[in-house]
């Protein structure tokens, strides 16, 4: 049997191993300077087949209840925005680009969009038509979904959510404690920090792309200006739910539009001096990662 000095030895090592093999950056930083390490031990295969299979189901339930891209002036618009934006994810990571990336729109009331691991975007009818997004609106609602796909924050959490796990088994068995009472305790220091970090990371690396893309990244606040209004006095469900819109959101948010402001500018520019290969002339400004 072992002791309770050979558990906590057993947790040291899982955790060192843990922290020197699975911390990585799985993005560029971009002219937004991201810098963030990341914890992950579970590989990117795993999850983008997950994810892909979980699309599969999602679109082909939808398609059955005739809630799959019905509105084809929407759809076509979403594909488009999508679209502008995937040609320009190579600034954060170059393999993105050859993913098998698929832009679905899903009639449903509920304010919802999300872009699953490996490049699978979903947007709800619901948040385009309840918040009317713009064209720069929607760009900054799927750059902010695209950005969680690059850098793999789904497979970071289930990279924290195993150490954790490995944690609370651990400690647990040294102390001969009631592991559920260190579910609480790991779970408040392993996750609430980070998902806010992901969460603010994502809204910067979208606004990003989108002024890449050429869409106002002046505009990106508003959306959350709009869901605060929308979701006023009661308790948010779906997107609100997960994405709280916080007054620290937009002020980092704002405080990122003058750095961005250039691409966004450069952008206009390229599509102004080839109107009819725009999409070329995005890709061409895509290449580069600009160092601030
Ligand atoms: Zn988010």
């Amino acid at each position: 049997m072992m002791t309770r000095g050979g558990w906590l030895r057993l947790g040291w090592a899982l955790v060192s191993a843990a922290l020197l093999q699975g911390c990585a950056n799985t993005t560029q930083s971009g002219a937004i300077g991201l810098q963030r390490s990341q914890l992950l031990l579970i590989s990117s295969e795993v999850v983008n087949n997950q994810a892909a299979i979980g699309f599969q189901q999602l679109t082909s339930d939808a398609r059955a209840q005739k809630q799959l891209n019905t509105d084809q002036a929407l759809t076509q618009r979403v594909r488009r925005i999508g679209q502008d934006l995937i040609a320009h994810v190579a600034v954060f990571r170059p393999d993105a680009q050859a993913w098998a990336w698929e832009i679905n729109v899903f009639d449903s009331d509920e304010i919802n969009a999300f872009c699953a691991p490996g490049g699978k975007i979903g947007v709800y009818t619901g948040i385009v038509r309840k918040l009317q997004l713009s064209d720069d609106e929607l760009a900054a609602v799927m750059g902010h979904e695209i950005a969680h796909a690059l850098r793999e924050h789904s497979r970071e959490k289930l990279s924290q959510q195993a150490l954790s796990n490995v944690l609370t088994a651990t400690v647990s068995a040294a102390a001969g404690i009631d592991s559920s009472l260190l579910d609480a305790g790991s779970n408040l220091l392993v996750h609430l920090p980070n998902s806010r970090a992901m969460e603010l990371e994502s809204d910067v690396m979208g606004l990003e792309l989108m002024a890449r893309a050429g869409y106002n990244p002046a505009q990106a606040s508003l959306i959350w200006k709009k869901m605060q209004q929308l979701s006023k006095g009661k308790q948010g469900a779906g997107f609100l739910s997960t994405h709280p819109a916080n007054d620290d959101r937009i002020a980092t948010l704002e405080a990122y539009v003058p750095t961005v402001l250039p691409l966004y500018e450069e952008a206009l520019a390229a599509k102004a001096a080839a109107p009819h290969s725009a999409n070329k002339a995005a890709a061409r400004t895509s290449t580069p990662v600009r160092k601030r």
